[in-house]
């Protein structure tokens, strides 16, 4: 943006951008913030970030195949009844929200 002399109406509009930037962000379901990374993940609809997207669907009590690719995934994360690796879950459910 460009900066004028007056400091006090330049901060107001930045301020007004910086609201306007989260404000377009995603919301997480879980935690309610903005996902401020440049990636959050999308269940049935529903935005979450890194963290409560591994708080609510990663497991990993013992090694298990994953239903795409096979790969024996210890963490691997359930999603929609499905067992997924991390590679393939992010294939899935990372979108890219810049
Ligand atoms: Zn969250
Ligand atoms: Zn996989």
């Amino acid at each position: 943006m460009l900066w004028t002399d007056d400091p006090e109406r330049d901060f107001d509009r930045y301020t007004a951008e910086q609201d306007e930037k989260l404000a377009a962000c995603p919301v997480c379901a879980d935690c309610k913030d903005p996902i401020q990374s440049w990636f959050a993940y999308k269940v049935d609809g529903d935005y979450y970030c890194e963290i409560c997207f591994n708080d609510r669907f990663l497991q990993g009590d013992e090694p298990r195949g994953c239903e795409r690719c096979g790969f024996k995934a210890e963490p691997y994360y359930i999603i929609n009844d499905e067992v997924l690796c991390a590679h393939c879950a992010d294939e899935e459910f990372r979108e890219d929200i810049t």
